[in-house]
């Protein structure tokens, strides 16, 4: 067997019990055929569910080095698909309707396929009831994995037919230990990386990317410099931001064009549109999880001035620009470090109503400018 540390469930070491449970289901060849994963956010459900398609794709349990692993683990595995609502409002018909229209159909690489379904909480009743048939009875070899804050704001008759797994909440200091485990970096550092990326995982995934912690860069140059800014700067900072977090997306466009290039000839007209419609909609929900993680080094780093206005000695994320939050907490106060912070708010929930994402980082790089000017 290859080295277990390569595959995604063992690096499920911030949530034992379930990285325990769901090898234990994988090796004995009785993994269900739906799970609910229920714990609050940053609780590693995503990761897990990842962890899980992995190990239920691979031919040996989820080695972690095989091509079918790897694929899983970057999110290019073309039958491991995700769902996230596409409205502010929850799923839309169309997105439930193309979820049913491609269970039928026959796995493109593996010998099954998995459905991850994102705030599964999100599914309304006549999309859910549409749903419920397919998860009573899903065709051999499919498996789906919805995850849920917890099972009261779920359909009752959803939980009732998908075996619950709980998770527990994990303190941001055991997440960062496990990132500084995985890593080798300082704890500091993993405990930025967890708040900006959302869980470990992604924490880890944020510190082998390079362009990933570009963009965060950028975004706290942007911020650090609106106290001196005009409005061109503004604008010319909200570009670069725009084009920092687009730049992980070129390896993503390319292994797509390659994954359509080697389907082309054994693949229906019909079930090829469908595929180049599953990536365009990928590469939009990557765009905007990239926006969302340069939000929210906006909202730690915004959280740290106002911590430091509140405390001069108190225990920030952003550890390695300690100068930036001292210059931006020396040019506002309390109530415009708030203001910031709210700006910083609108802006995500400007992204979730698919507002563009240039748009909406000029309004809060605005925003922001006012607020810390208004002491
Ligand atoms: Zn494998």
């Amino acid at each position: 067997m290859a080295p277990a540390q390569a595959s995604l469930l063992a690096k499920l070491d911030t949530q034992e019990r379930v990285r325990d449970f769901l090898t234990n289901a994988v090796a004995s060849g009785r993994a269900s055929h739906a799970y609910l994963f229920l714990g609050a956010p940053g609780a590693g459900k995503l990761d897990a569910a990842w962890a899980l398609a992995q190990a239920f794709l691979c031919e040996q349990d989820g080695c972690g080095a095989c091509d079918s692993c790897v694929r899983v683990a970057r999110h290019t595995h073309p039958d491991v698909h995700y769902y996230t609502p596409e409205s502010a409002t929850g799923y839309l018909i169309a997105q439930t309707r193309e979820l049913l229209d491609d269970v039928p159909l026959a796995p493109i690489r593996a010998k099954a396929k998995v459905y991850i379904i994102d705030r599964a909480e999100q599914l309304r009743a006549n999309t859910a009831n549409a749903l419920l048939k397919t998860l009573e009875e899903p065709p051999e070899g499919v498996m789906f994995i919805l995850l849920g804050t917890s099972a009261d704001v779920m359909l009752p008759t959803i939980v009732s037919r998908c075996q619950c797994v709980p998770f527990r909440l994990v303190s941001p200091t055991v997440a960062a230990r496990a990132v500084s485990r995985a890593t080798g970096q300082d704890l500091a550092r993993c405990r930025m990386a967890v708040a900006v990326a959302g869980s470990p995982t992604r924490g880890i995934e944020f510190l082998k990317s390079a362009e990933r912690q570009d963009a965060r860069r950028q975004m706290v140059r942007a911020i650090d410099s609106l106290i001196a800014a005009d409005e061109a700067d503004v604008l010319s900072r909200a570009k670069s931001l725009i084009v920092a977090v687009k730049a992980p997306l070129a390896e993503v466009k390319s292994t797509q064009e390659k994954v359509l290039e080697q389907n082309a000839d054994y693949l229906s007209r019909g079930a090829l549109k469908q595929l180049e419609d599953r990536n365009k909609r990928e590469l939009n929900a990557r765009e905007r999880s990239g926006i969302m993680e340069a939000l929210a080094s906006a909202r730690t780093l915004m959280r740290d001035v106002l911590l430091t206005l509140q405390d001069e000695a108190a225990d920030v994320v952003n550890e390695d620009v300690r100068d930036t939050i001292g210059r931006l907490a020396a040019a506002t106060n309390v109530a415009g470090a708030t203001r910031a912070l709210e700006a910083v708010a609108t802006a995500e929930r400007n992204i979730a109503r698919n507002v563009t994402p240039q748009l909406a980082i000029e309004v809060m790089l605005f925003d922001i400018r006012k607020a810390l000017k208004c002491r």
